[in-house]
């Protein structure tokens, strides 16, 4: 599928064309800026080789208008979707979207959010359906990736009428965070699901983003890019109180001080150039604001690293991108130098030398490292023609039930867990067989108590499991008084300790999740349904009246699976899932799912 991936700025146009098939190709790509006087100047590059000059378009749109002509006159022609980079897509579009003139509507609506980039945005959009009406047009969010992330994350704590008027963190750059993440994925040679990932794009606009098994989980940016690292010509974080103090101190307006934060500020507002290039220049011939500004730099950034490991329980690799991150060895080292204490060093020799050509992302950490280091730079346009390929790919078949069931709370016991609770060489008593071959439910019972509350009566399911794992729901953590995380079954490195009673004796132990949704099924029937191992979809679930769309579900393809979702009993009551429902995998309807309340765990 041949796309167009439009990046329509306030102040430059930047756009690719991708052959996107097995792999995704880069056709062709152009840059066109510094509109004046009637002409700006472009940059083209086709089949390796770049030219560059001035084009006689004095603005965005009349560029845009030329578009069929400058891409015909470079043989690139039968275009077949159209890919739009949307800065912002607020509370309504989560994921990518393929545009009506709803959507556009809705966009449109988002801009006192960004009041800068989602016109600019949209004029292309429009531009885009007069000059190819029949085409469709896709757009691909830079929040969207950050739609993951919880409310812990995103809410502000401010006055709740604040908070209803829409007042919460976003973030942004989430289209390179993804990018780089899964790239770095690629690179370590393991699933992303299984990685803890600080991603760090480091360019004129600057965030970090924590990705916790593969979805966004925190990233620096707010409510708007000016929150966060240090910038180009943005301040990052600061103190609100600073308002009031140049109101009242220096007679400053709110937009007065709002415009200088977005301005002048950051390595502008400390040296006067916003230019990375400059500054290390200049604190290489010994100026003190440079060095300052570079030092301030690189401890925020390093902060952040701290703070997202903290906030994912561990960390597995680091990854720069972005023109500082790709091009500074200098910077990197700083931000990474001191974090050895939690398994981090850098290889000095590999920093300085890294190439990117390609799409490469070498590796810079030392050998015995136990945190890599890659570098790699950002395909943010790449990746929005990926997924326009992705969103007008995914096929229509014939909806499907697939039955769903409810696990109450429960515990998977290790042999030392059935020992240490139960004594020396007892062996549990399976008393009620489950729908997954194999399965069953123990008649013993299991206390598990926290530091707020204990729960009664929790049941046990075997066979027994090399490592013990206990799955509550988000309400049960509450009763116990631990923030336990979403997993997937299995993954419990850095899951949070409970205590567990039996009649024998207690143990302490690791291993207490919310288990992520998921939906068991075999090989067959995954490839009939079109699914895969390790796929997300979402699915649409419950009575009508209640009923509740369950992003991300995870597709666990097991050899002897029995179809089946899993659910817990806050999402079912959510749903208010009753003895029978009914549903549909979305966005694709590609099945129907039949919710039938089974307790998993008597
Ligand atoms: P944008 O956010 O506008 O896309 P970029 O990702 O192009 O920004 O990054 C621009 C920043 O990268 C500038 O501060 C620039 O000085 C910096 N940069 C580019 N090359 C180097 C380099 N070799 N060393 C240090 N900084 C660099």
């Amino acid at each position: 599928m041949k796309i167009l991936v439009l990046n329509c700025g306030s102040s430059s146009l930047k756009f690719g064309v991708f052959e996107i098939g097995d792999n995704a190709t880069e056709i062709f790509k152009a840059s066109y800026e510094k509109f004046e006087a009637g002409s700006c100047s472009y940059k083209v590059t086709k089949d390796g080789m770049t030219e560059t000059g001035e084009a006689p378009l004095g603005d965005i749109a009349a560029v845009l208008a030329a578009l069929p002509n400058i891409l015909e006159g470079h043989g690139v022609t039968q275009l077949e979707a159209v890919g739009h980079r949307i800065v912002h897509g607020g509370e309504t579009f989560r994921t990518t979207t393929v545009l009506d003139e709803s959507t556009v509507v809705a966009i449109e609506a988002l801009t006192p959010l960004a009041p800068l980039h989602n016109p600019a945005n949209l004029l292309a959009v429009r531009v885009a359906k007069e000059v190819w009406p029949n085409l469709p047009q896709v757009a691909v969010f830079d929040t969207a990736f950050h739609s993951t992330n919880p409310p812990r994350a995103t809410t502000y704590a401010v006055p709740k009428a604040w908070r209803d008027a829409g007042l919460r963190r976003f973030g942004f750059h989430g289209t390179s965070h993804k990018y780089v993440a899964i790239r770095a994925a690629e690179e370590i040679g393991l699933p992303l699901r299984d990685l803890k990932i600080v991603s760090m794009h480091l360019g004129n606009g600057a965030s970090v983003c924590a990705v916790n098994h593969g979805e966004s989980m925190d990233t620096s940016m707010g409510m708007t890019p000016l929150e966060g690292l240090v910038m180009g010509t943005r301040s990052g974080d600061v103190d609100p109180g600073l308002f009031g103090f140049l109101s009242r101190q220096h007679g400053l307006s709110i937009l007065e001080v709002e415009e200088a934060l977005y301005s002048e500020s950051g390595l502008k507002g400390l040296t006067g150039s916003s230019d990375m290039r400059d500054v290390e220049e200049r604190a290489s011939g010994g100026d003190a604001d440079a060095q300052l500004a570079i030092e301030l730099f690189a401890y925020r950034a390093r902060k952040y690293i701290g703070a997202y490991a903290a906030a994912m329980g561990g960390l597995d690799a680091v990854v720069f991108t972005g023109g500082i991150g790709e091009n500074s060895p200098s910077m990197r080292r700083r931000i990474c130098d001191g974090l050895e204490f939690m398994g981090l060093r850098l290889d000095h020799d590999r920093n300085q030398l890294v190439k990117l050509a390609n799409h490469a992302a070498p590796q810079i950490q030392a050998y015995g490292s136990r945190v890599r280091v890659i570098v790699t730079e950002t395909a943010e346009q790449l990746m929005i023609a990926r997924e326009t390929a992705a969103a007008l790919t995914t096929k229509a078949s014939a909806p499907e039930p697939i039955p769903v069931a409810v696990s109450a709370r429960h515990a998977h016991l290790s042999r030392i867990a059935v020992e240490a609770l139960f004594g020396a060489g007892y062996q549990l008593t399976p008393a009620v067989t489950l729908r997954q071959p194999g399965q069953w439910a123990a008649s013993e019972r299991v206390i598990l108590a926290g530091p707020k509350g204990r729960l009664e009566g929790v049941a046990i399911l075997g066979p027994e499991r090399p490592r013990t794992q206990i799955e509550i729901s988000r309400t049960d953590g509450f009763a116990l008084g631990i923030d336990a995380p979403v997993r997937d079954s299995g993954k419990l490195d850095g899951t949070p300790t409970v205590r567990l009673i039996g009649p024998a004796g207690s143990l302490d132990t690791d291993g207490l999740i919310v288990a992520a949704r998921h939906i068991h099924i075999n090989p067959d029937e995954a490839r009939r349904m079109g699914l895969a191992d390790g796929m997300l979809v979402d699915v649409n679930i419950g009575d009508e009246e209640r009923g509740l769309v369950f992003g991300k579900t995870l597709i666990r393809v097991g050899a002897h699976s029995v179809t089946e979702m899993h659910i817990d009993t806050d999402e079912a009551n959510a749903a208010d899932i009753r003895v029978k429902g009914e549903g549909s995998l979305v966005p694709d309807l590609r099945a129907v799912v039949r919710a039938t309340k089974e307790v998993v765990c008597p």
